[in-house]
């Protein structure tokens, strides 16, 4: 008899992040596609971008001001003629020997020239030989001065984003800037993603003054699929599935066609009367962890089969709300990041102070709902850490990554996952 997988010991979440990282590695999306760098924003890079020009092109200058001869400027006061006027986006003459040019931000920088002084530092003068004046220079420049060196950002050829870079904002403008018109990018993770518990109800079918006795709303449905689009998948939302074997069969085996990844809520706790696990099992694979992790103990990690061959990656949270956010930040977004190629770990945690006492802690590594408080500049524990709490997701701007056993005294260092770098891509 194969021992009862409810009384294994409890797994460290580093243990489970090894392991899910390794599964979903092996299914790891290699299709890629080519986007317009304009609608790639949140895709991860399957190819790198290389500058295919020097940033800046030319020479430029930093300022608006006057481009001169360092050699023609030998004392503050120097009266020079203005020759020639060099707006942004036009290129000017060769500057003539003891002249200066009106030049603006941004224009390349004349030949000859090697300075610009800012306006500021200048005085328009009347008399020389155009209708352009003079100007009186009121530095002393030094070669160089106030000018952007061709290639001083980006050398032509180089790398400017990685491959398995996600695309910022930023990294979208700098691709843009190095004339990247397209990027080559991974396909979106697919999810299919299912709720059981013949308890649940939709908030749109019935309302609170109609819910059943022992009925409650389907909140993880809502919480799931934002957590999902937010990482950038595609969800195909497959709702409730009825607590029956064939019925969570047929729901599996629909859910693996297509998709990357299967995600399911409820029914992995201890005790469960629930189908997800023989389900999963008689339709793929399917270990059962314990994590050593509070909130949210259950996860089901394994996989389920494709008629046409091939397998999709099956990951079941446990129902409590706050166990399923929880369990989906530190397990579920590790393996969407590993099936892009990424590593599967946690955001990287800031040192943040306590503004509280943790007298009891858990012998599980906890993740505690915090929020930081400007005024005294250390972080404030939520009232009620209970998992089943979901208040207390919206309410915290982040969450305490504290150790088993740790226990935790005001003004103590501790270590924080802001809530932004959990949620989202
Ligand atoms: P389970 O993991 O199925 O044993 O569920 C644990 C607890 O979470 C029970 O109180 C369930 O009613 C609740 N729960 C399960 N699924 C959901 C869901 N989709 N939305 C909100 N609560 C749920
Ligand atoms: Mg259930």
């Amino acid at each position: 008899m194969t021992p009862s997988p409810e009384r294994s010991p409890l797994m460290p979440l580093d243990e489970a992040l090894r392991l899910l990282g390794e599964g979903a590695r092996a299914a790891a999306i290699t299709d890629t596609e080519t986007l317009s760098t304009f609608d790639a924003l949140g895709r991860v890079l399957a190819a790198e971008v290389c500058s295919g020009l020097d940033v800046p092109p030319q020479d430029n200058t930093a300022m608006d001001g006057y481009a001169v001869r360092v050699a023609d400027v030998q004392a503050e006061g120097t009266v020079l003629p203005v020759s020639q006027r060099i707006p942004a986006g036009t290129v000017g003459q060769p500057l003539q020997p003891g002249t200066a040019a009106r030049i603006f931000t941004g224009a390349q920088i004349p030949a000859g020239a090697d300075a610009v002084v800012m306006q500021e530092r200048c005085e328009a003068v009347a008399g020389g030989a155009g209708d352009l004046g003079s100007v009186r220079v009121n530095l002393l420049p030094t070669p160089g001065l106030s000018i952007r060196r061709r290639g001083e950002d980006v050398r032509s050829g180089a790398v400017v984003l990685e491959r398995g870079q996600r695309l910022s904002p930023q990294a979208l403008g700098l691709a843009a800037s190095v004339g990247a018109a397209t990027v080559q990018v991974l396909r979106r993770p697919r999810v299919a993603l299912f709720s059981t518990g013949d308890e649940l109800v939709m908030p749109d079918e019935v309302p609170p003054e109609r819910m059943p006795p022992g009925a409650i709303y389907n909140s993880n449905r809502f919480t799931l699929r934002g957590l999902l689009q937010s990482a950038g998948c595609e969800v195909t939302d497959l709702g409730i599935v009825a607590d029956r074997l064939d019925a969570t069969r047929q729901a599996l085996r629909t859910a693996a066609e297509g998709h990357d990844l299967i995600l399911t809520c409820g029914g992995v706790s201890v005790g469960d009367e629930d189908h997800v696990k023989p389900a999963v099992q008689a339709e793929g694979r399917l270990a059962l962890w314990q994590l050593a992790i509070k909130p949210g103990k259950p996860l089901a990690f394994g996989a389920v089969n494709r008629a046409g061959g091939g397998e999709a990656l099956f990951v079941g949270l446990p129902g409590n709300p706050v166990s399923a956010f929880i369990t989906f930040m530190v397990a579920v977004r590790p393996v969407l990041q590993a099936l892009q190629g990424l590593p599967a770990t946690l955001p990287r945690a800031m040192q943040a102070r306590a503004g509280f006492d943790w007298l009891r802690p858990d012998k599980r590594r906890e993740f505690l709902r915090v929020r930081f408080d400007e005024a005294s500049g250390a972080l404030v524990l939520f009232s009620n850490q209970g998992s089943g709490v979901l208040t207390s997701t919206v309410w915290a701007d982040g969450l305490v990554d504290n150790p088993p056993g740790q226990a935790i005294a005001k003004g103590d260092t501790v270590a924080f996952l802001p809530m932004q770098a959990l949620v989202g891509t």
